[in-house]
């Protein structure tokens, strides 16, 4: 048995590709063996630097600007990816953000943006991918799928999160989102998991690791004692992606240092 998962010949489109978790992703995926999409909203440099990354180790990528909570600009981003690589074989819907707030404060502008990107977001490109995976069907020698999406979650998709209510409803949204679609699409030989990351070293939360003080708060929620790097969850993402995982479909699987095990309730027994 091969010990490393290949997804050689196929073409990704990750979301959010020029930070953090999505950045971490696309390495992966390139380095099992994938040509790349470089999804990126607004920082073009970091995309190209992603890009310079992955070209310099020997693989293929290209960078696409487009808001994923935009129709128009989801679509405009997919027919780029079919001119240049001809189909899609795996979508990573990664990009997301938060607009923290208490509740009582929180805008309708900040609750819409939020879910806009992070849940409506995965709606447009999975729907997208799907059209894609259906016309194209099976490839024998490439994967045993048809396509494979995964929903970049978190562990806020079961942990209630006060003062950041937008971002969670967005995550336990995405949870059912793809579990429904898992469900209609499986007869497609379509594969759709999530992954919920727990607490990973990237710009999102940097308040959070950036002081020895905040390090040290934050790891009292994780009791495996280590914050998470985007290469965790891209080794990950490569091996759900590939054929090694391939009976799974319709489940989120966490990767937070034991974060939804309940630390709180340890030594209180
Ligand atoms: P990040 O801020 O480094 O990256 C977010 C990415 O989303 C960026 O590449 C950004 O360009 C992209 N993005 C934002 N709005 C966009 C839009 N409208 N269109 C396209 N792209 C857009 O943060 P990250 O930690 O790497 O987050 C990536 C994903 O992982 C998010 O969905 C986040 O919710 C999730 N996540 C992160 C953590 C963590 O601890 N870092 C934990 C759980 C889940």
């Amino acid at each position: 048995m091969n010990p490393s998962p290949s997804l050689k010949g196929q073409a990704a489109l990750v979301t959010g590709a020029d930070s953090g978790i999505g950045k971490g992703v696309a390495m992966a995926l390139a380095s099992a063996g994938a040509k790349l999409v470089i999804n990126y909203a607004h920082n073009h440099d970091a995309a190209e630097a992603t890009v310079n990354e992955i070209t310099a180790a020997g693989g293929e990528a290209f960078a696409v600007q487009a808001d994923v909570s935009h129709e128009d600009q989801v679509k405009e981003m997919f027919a780029q990816m079919f001119a240049k690589y001809g189909t899609i074989d795996i979508l990573v819907n990664n990009a997301g953000l938060q607009k923290d707030s208490k509740f009582v404060d929180m805008t309708l502008e900040d609750w819409n943006t939020v879910i806009s990107i992070n849940l409506t977001g995965q709606f447009l490109c999975s729907r997208e991918a799907t059209k894609e995976f259906i016309r194209r069907g099976v490839i024998e020698d490439r994967s045993s799928a048809a396509g494979k999406i995964i929903c970049m979650s978190s562990v806020h998709e079961v942990i209630p999160w006060g003062g950041h209510v937008n971002y969670a409803a967005s995550k336990g949204g995405i949870s059912m989102f793809m579990k429904s679609i898992a469900q209609e699409l499986a007869p497609h030989k379509i594969r759709v998991v999530g992954i919920g990351p727990g607490a990973i070293q990237t710009p999102i939360n940097k308040s959070a690791w950036d002081t020895p003080e905040a390090l040290d708060k934050l790891l009292t929620l994780i009791p495996y004692n280590r914050i998470g790097k985007p290469d965790d969850i891209g080794k990950l993402a490569a091996w759900l992606a590939s054929d090694q995982a391939d009976y799974i479909t319709g489940t989120t699987i966490f990767m937070d240092g034991g974060m939804t095990l309940y630390p709180g309730f340890a030594d209180n027994g």
